[in-house]
Order: C-alpha cells, then sequence, then structure tokens
C-alpha cells in the first residue's frame, strides 16, 4: 500500500537485500529449509525494526513541531478521511466561516496535483500543497517543511488535510492538538469498525454528507454504535459541508481547540 511509510510488511522503508527471488515462490514451495525459515524471521523482525524507527523518528520531529506552534500560541488539527468524504469542501466552508475571525492557513496532502490547495486558495486562506508520490500519509518532516513556507502568525489556526487514507495517516503524529477523522455517509455504517485504529485516534470525529442518508438508507443509529465501538465516548459531531447544515457545533469545536493553546503574551 505505502512505500514510504512501513506501514505494509512489504513496504520499501530503506534498501534492502533479498536473497529469494521473491516472497510468494517461498511460500509457495512450502520445502524450504531451516535456513530460509531462519531469514524469513530475520526479515520480519528487519521490517518492524525499520517500521519502529520510523515512527520514533517521526515522533521526536512531530514533539518539535508541536513545541514551536504552542510558543507562537499556533493551533493544527489534522484531519484524516478515506478519500471522497468531504475533507477539503469542510475546509472550504471553515475558511469562509472563520477567515475573518482569526488567521487561517492549510497544509494539503495529496499523492498528486495541487487542485486541493487552489481550492482552499480561492476561499481565502494561504495553503502549501504537499504531494507524497506513492506515499499515502503526511509526516512530520513534510508538515515541518510546510510550517516553515506558510510561517503561521500567532494565534493562527492550521488546518492539516492529510492524504486520503484512514490507514497510516492515524499513526504518524504530525504535531497536531487534535485529530479529527471525517466519516461521510455514503461509506457505509460499519467504517469505524473496518478502520478502528483512525477512529480510535481520533479527538473529533465528524460524520459528512448527512443530507445523503434517505438516499442511502443509511442507519444513523447503527453508524453511531459502530463509532463508539472502535472509540467509546468519542465526541461526534453529524453535519453536511457542502449544504452548510451543523457546521455551527463544527466552527465551536475549532474555537474551543484554539481558545485552548494560550496565545504567547510575548
Ligand atoms: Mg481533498
Ligand atoms: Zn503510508
Amino acid at each position: 500500500m505505502c512505500a514510504t511509510c512501513g506501514c505494509s510488511p512489504h513496504a520499501t522503508a530503506a534498501p534492502h537485500t533479498h536473497p529469494h527471488a521473491d516472497h510468494p515462490a517461498v511460500e509457495a514451495a512450502h520445502a524450504h529449509s531451516h535456513a530460509d525459515h531462519h531469514h524469513d524471521h530475520a526479515h520480519a523482525s528487519r521490517l518492524i525494526r525499520l517500521e519502529h524507527e520510523v515512527l520514533a523518528r517521526n515522533d521526536a520531529l512531530a514533539a518539535a513541531n508541536r513545541r514551536g506552534l504552542a510558543e507562537r500560541g499556533v493551533v493544527a488539527v489534522n484531519v484524516l478521511a478515506s478519500p471522497g468524504a468531504g475533507k477539503t469542501t469542510l475546509l472550504e466552508q471553515t475558511i469562509r466561516a472563520l477567515r475573518a475571525e482569526m488567521p487561517l492557513v492549510v497544509i494539503e496532502g495529496d499523492q498528486a496535483t495541487e487542485f486541493d490547495a487552489d481550492r482552499v486558495r480561492a476561499a481565502g486562506a494561504r495553503a502549501v500543497q504537499v504531494t507524497t508520490g506513492a506515499g499515502c500519509h503526511l509526516d512530520a518532516a513534510m508538515v515541518a517543511r510546510a510550517l516553515d513556507e506558510l510561517d503561521p502568525p500567532a494565534g493562527a489556526l492550521v488546518l492539516i488535510e492529510n492524504v486520503g487514507n484512514l490507514v497510516c495517516p492515524a499513526l504518524f503524529d504530525l504535531g497536531e492538538v487534535a485529530k479529527v477523522v471525517v466519516a461521510s455517509v455514503p461509506e457505509g455504517e460499519d467504517k469505524p469498525l473496518k478502520y478502528p485504529h483512525a477512529f480510535r485516534a481520533a479527538d473529533l470525529v465528524v460524520l459528512n454528507k448527512i443530507d445523503l442518508a434517505p438516499h442511502v438508507a443509511f442507519a444513523h443509529e447503527r453508524w453511531l454504535a459502530a463509532a463508539r465501538t472502535a472509540h467509546p465516548g468519542v465526541d461526534v459531531l453529524s453535519l453536511s459541508a457542502k449544504r452548510g447544515v451543523g457546521l455551527g457545533a463544527w466552527y465551536a469545536w475549532l474555537r474551543s481547540r484554539r481558545a485552548a493553546v494560550e496565545a504567547p503574551t510575548a
């Protein structure tokens, strides 16, 4: 899935030599020697170690991001969702609603294109587009570079739209004060049970596109039960970014997160 993050057992987080022609050959034959077994175990533990190192390095950079942001009284929110859940539409609405009230900048993560950065710029926010190529998540180093470029003023809100994917973005701390998972009605009621790690990591779960519920026979109570199973007690907001329904509670949540971070007195 991801060629850079070590989140998949076949990820190439770092170059390594592999004397087998390929894994399937080894597994299919099932007649490999004790030496092969030994090698497989060594290989697996090497990958786990690499994954560990990648995440540890990321966590250190994320902590540095968090310190730097806190010193300037800047609040970053990391928005996670599947592709098409409506992250960018939610950000566009948020920018239009709050830009007169607070400085607001955006970091957009996608594998390719500037499309989403262009959309949020048109809505009125400065934005940096990070393109990850084969990578399927933002990491703390990418965010550090984007923050250098954006140089958000004191008291700013930084909205980070992660790459559309509910798997490894949940593993990578970026230095945010909160993670928001956006789910949407057309994705169905079971999404929280299928991607429990993302929902468990969320400080807030937003259910978007509630205007579509009647058209897709969406059972709201079933979705809510799934979200509460994945993350007992998690805060949930239901809204339609496109139709402008339920956005007041979302803005209030953002305001409260921002108010919780003390602005520097200097
Ligand atoms: Mg987007
Ligand atoms: Zn990834």
